[in-house]
């Protein structure tokens, strides 16, 4: 039995055989041409360069409207690369002076790009060298005239659970297949971000990412365990192995199953207390993952990923409709929205300067106070999508309070320039505060005072809280939710709340991990927010946990400073 690993990025068991996509970037023939050739070859070329582009346009004609939102800007990008004068140019050059064949030219042209695009700085171009390699696959296709991204013998219908092993897989590609009913999808090359993993993670559908030389070592029909979970893949396993995983996965669906009837079942305790159960999203279409976990609304719209990957900012505009697709799709139910957060562990691309210790330095509400234009901007398009129903404004990283007061300013003055402009937006938004600094937790009444709601961000919380870095590997162990001064900070901001009659939730991730819901309760919290594929699992908790019980238990270890023992709170 052969077994490989990679990054498991969407989660999931699947057993089924292997269909291996082709790669004609690894089987094209290298031979050279007579010069009197070299015309001819490079006219080849450019036919096959027109043909796939004609062909990746016609693909964005026709997106279906259930295709994940990045694939339409995805295939422009290749549409773009493969207008881009330069590739057909230099690949001519290596025809006309090597007299290679158009292929043979074609793929070392691709490899010198890819070799040149890993060097660079900015991520955002890094990632583009798997855009130049799956355009250069698209052209090679075409020159092949082969048209199945599969082996014939599967056909759609098979009975057999198909898993598509690939070198890698273009948006195109993936749009293509996902008409098919594939068990899981495993590519050798990709990360999180990647077409594979956005589009498997749209279909709910198992995948492992970044697994080498995987393709090679496997052939058509090969029996294949993934295990999501774990990033692992088994090739041929023996019967006993084959049959542990089959319990397993019957295991998962069984408790996925479960889970599911919870949908529509209220968040409650034993003891009647109303649990709110949130979800965190990064981008507009995740809304609709929030709505099918049953969501109360949004918690924590990270705003920054508009911000990110490329060089010029999202105009009022841009943002007005990504805020106003959630604000719509959530119908009327809460939709918090952060304003940017940006300058730590996310950074914004053309920004040079690097704060010596960034974490310190100039982020989330201190950057966007220091650039009134790009906060105004922001605030408009907030205002506007509030219309749809009801915004909550959050601001991140707060630790004086003149910061509240000088984003209500901001607030005041972006509302006099709708006014000034005759544009519509709604003056019913709440404004809230991230309690990501301890400072903040530690004097937290000014702030209830001062504000409509609050959010505890307990991943900074943890990191300012014990002088550890969140990203730091070093100190993973360090890192520690369960830490009794972390504990007391949030119990004290969660109390100041209750006190004030303002609510008060946590959107960090001990929020989604089902592990901790009880100690969370036991903390008096009634708010949670989390990725909408944890919701179901913390539900789950919430409604066979006894509240009141648990907040005796906590509060008694909370005043000794004593680590509590999780077990004691399953009882
Ligand atoms: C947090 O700090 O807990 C939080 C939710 O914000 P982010 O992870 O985006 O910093
Ligand atoms: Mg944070």
């Amino acid at each position: 039995m052969v077994c490989a690993h990679g990054q498991g990025v969407v989660k999931g068991y699947a057993i089924g055989k292997a269909a291996i996509m082709s790669a004609a970037a690894l089987e094209v023939a290298h031979y050279r041409i007579a010069p009197e050739d070299v015309p001819g070859e490079c006219a080849r070329l450019e036919q096959a360069m027109c043909k796939a582009r004609e062909e990746l346009d016609a693909i964005a004609a026709t997106l279906p409207d259930d295709a994940p939102r990045e694939l339409g800007p995805l295939l422009t990008v290749h549409s773009l690369l493969l207008a881009d004068p330069m590739l057909l140019q230099q690949t001519c050059e290596l025809i006309t002076e090597r007299h290679y064949n158009a292929e043979w030219a074609l793929t070392s042209q691709g490899q010198l790009l890819s070799e040149q695009f890993a060097l660079m700085d900015d991520e955002y171009l890094r990632e583009r060298g798997a855009d130049i390699r799956q355009v250069i696959e698209r052209i090679l296709r075409v020159m092949s005239g082969s048209t199945s991204l599969l082996p014939s013998l599967y056909a759609s219908d098979a009975e057999d659970s198909l898993i598509v092993v690939a070198r890698d897989i273009s948006p195109a590609d993936m749009l293509r297949l996902r008409g098919g009913r594939f068990a899981a999808f495993l590519t050798d090359l990709g990360g999180p971000t990647s077409h594979t993993a956005i589009v498997a993670r749209s279909m709910n559908v198992p995948a492992i990412v970044g697994l080498g030389h995987f393709r090679g070592l496997v052939r058509d029909g090969d029996i294949l365990v993934v295990d999501g979970f774990t990033g692992t893949v088994l090739i041929n396993p023996s019967g006993q192995v084959l049959q542990e995983y089959r319990e397993r996965q019957a295991e998962y669906e069984r408790e996925r199953a479960e889970l599911a009837l919870l949908r529509d079942a209220p968040a409650v305790t034993l003891d009647g207390i109303v649990i709110k159960l949130e979800a965190n999203i990064e981008l507009p279409e995740e809304a609709e993952a929030a709505k099918k976990a049953g969501a109360d609304g949004i918690g924590l719209f990270r705003s920054e990923f508009l911000f990110m990957g490329r060089s010029d900012l999202p105009t009022e505009v841009e943002q007005y409709e990504a805020y106003a697709a959630v604000v719509k799709a959530m119908d009327g139910r809460p939709v918090t929205i952060r304003t940017l957060d940006i300058g730590s562990d996310k950074t914004l691309d053309g920004d040079v300067t690097v704060a010596t210790n960034p974490a310190l330095g100039l982020r989330a509400i201190r950057y966007c106070l220091a650039k009134p234009e790009m906060f105004a901007t922001q605030l408009r398009a907030l205002l506007r999508a509030s219309v749809f129903g009801h915004v909550r404004i959050l601001i991140p990283m707060i630790s004086h309070i003149h910061e509240v007061h000088a984003t209500r300013l901001a607030i005041e003055s972006a509302c006099r320039e709708l006014d000034a402009r005759g544009v519509t937006y709604a003056r019913n938004y709440s404004l809230g505060a991230m309690v990501e600094i301890p400072a903040i937790a530690i004097a937290i009444e000014p702030f209830v005072e001062a504000l409509d709601f609050l959010s505890i961000g307990t991943n900074d919380l943890i990191q300012y809280t014990l002088a550890v870095d969140r990203g730091d590997s070093d100190v993973a162990d360090l890192y520690d939710p369960m830490h009794p001064a972390v504990l007391r900070l949030i119990a004290h901001t969660i109390n100041a709340g209750e006190r004030a009659g303002k609510p008060v939730a946590v959107c960090g991730e001990i929020a989604g991990d089902s592990r901790v819901t009880r100690m969370l309760l036991g903390l008096g919290l009634t708010e949670f927010s989390m990725h909408p594929q944890q919701l179901l699992d913390v539900k789950k908790e919430v409604r066979q946990a006894h509240s009141n019980a648990l907040r005796l238990k906590v509060a008694m270890a909370l005043n000794r400073a004593e680590r509590i023992d999780l077990a004691t709170l399953s009882s």
